[in-house]
């Protein structure tokens, strides 16, 4: 392929906006791909400050996730630690609370889930 400005000099790749052939010296890197100056450019640029503060989002996410996991986990324990002592003591279980502890539980988990999800998609940057 031919470059779209130079007809005479081999493109080295295509605009990632419009898909124009670019030489060497067309090229512009947008830092998101291949791009030909000026709107291309301009574009492709913007599109990169999106994906990069979308990633930065979601560091953000990471952290609020991590609280709710321990929030949650100390509530569920508070509600099965009398339950468990109970349980040891040959005692009736309160059958609510240790439901309200297992539910609080289960959350803890899936908050725990969500929050290492992101972790992952934020050290991949
Ligand atoms: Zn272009
Ligand atoms: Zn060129």
């Amino acid at each position: 392929m031919k470059c779209f400005n130079h007809p005479n000099a081999e493109a080295v790749g295509v605009c990632k906006g419009c898909g124009k052939g670019l030489c060497l010296a067309c090229a512009k890197d947008s830092e998101y791909g291949l791009s030909c100056a000026g709107k291309c450019e301009t574009e492709l640029k913007l599109m990169r400050d999106v994906l990069y503060s979308s990633d930065k989002a979601y560091g953000q996410l990471s952290p609020i996730y991590s609280r709710y996991t321990a929030v949650l986990g100390m509530i569920g324990g508070i509600c099965l630690i009398p339950n468990i002592f109970l349980l040891v003591t040959g005692k009736n279980m309160d059958y609510a609370s240790l439901l309200f502890g297992i539910v609080m539980l289960v959350a803890a988990v899936w908050y725990y889930k969500i929050s290492s999800k992101f972790k992952v998609k934020n050290t991949k940057k």
